[in-house]
């Protein structure tokens, strides 16, 4: 599987770690988007799409982030500190996150990182450029856009089969 095809955009100096949203397309078929370029204490990393590892609460069976303080649903105080309890027997970091796609393979990692770094070099001398058009992360190629001239907006989605332009 060759990765065909990397967007960044580039998050603004403010936004600290953070520095750069990606979307890998792989075999010009399949993308992967929330891909975050971040910097870290040895040099730049991806952080691929995760979501937050969830317990439920002991009252209402709700799902809850690990470090939630409040139940979502019933409003329960939950303890904080109660992912600690999870600490895996051999050691090592509570898991917070978990990644929902992502390479297996460490070569895999580092040929992507690789790439992704790159683009990102590449996108961020463009953006220096007078004129600069940051790109969109969005691939979708039948993009429905509402009508909003019309009573009803929702009876009129169509297809525009090309990216919408404000
Ligand atoms: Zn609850």
């Amino acid at each position: 599987m060759q990765l065909s095809e990397v967007r960044i955009n580039l998050c603004p100096p403010g936004a600290g770690r953070l520095k750069a949203f990606c979307s890998l397309t792989f075999d010009n078929t399949f993308v992967i988007r929330d891909v975050k370029l971040i910097e870290g204490n040895d040099g730049l990393f991806l952080a691929m799409p995760s979501r937050k590892l969830c317990d439920r609460c002991k009252r209402c069976s709700e799902k809850n982030h690990l470090r939630a303080k409040f139940c979502n649903n019933c409003g329960s105080r939950l303890d904080e500190n109660r992912y600690l309890r999870l600490q895996p027997p051999q050691g090592g970091r509570v898991k917070l996150h978990a990644d929902i796609a992502h390479p297996i393979h460490p070569e895999c990692r580092t040929d992507i990182e690789r790439q992704v770094l790159r683009a990102f070099e590449m996108e961020f001398e463009k953006s220096k450029l007078p004129g600069y058009v940051p790109q969109r992360l969005d691939h979708d190629l039948h993009d429905f856009e509402y009508d909003l001239q019309t009573e009803h907006p929702a009876m009129k989605l169509r297809p525009t089969g090309q990216e919408i332009r404000h």
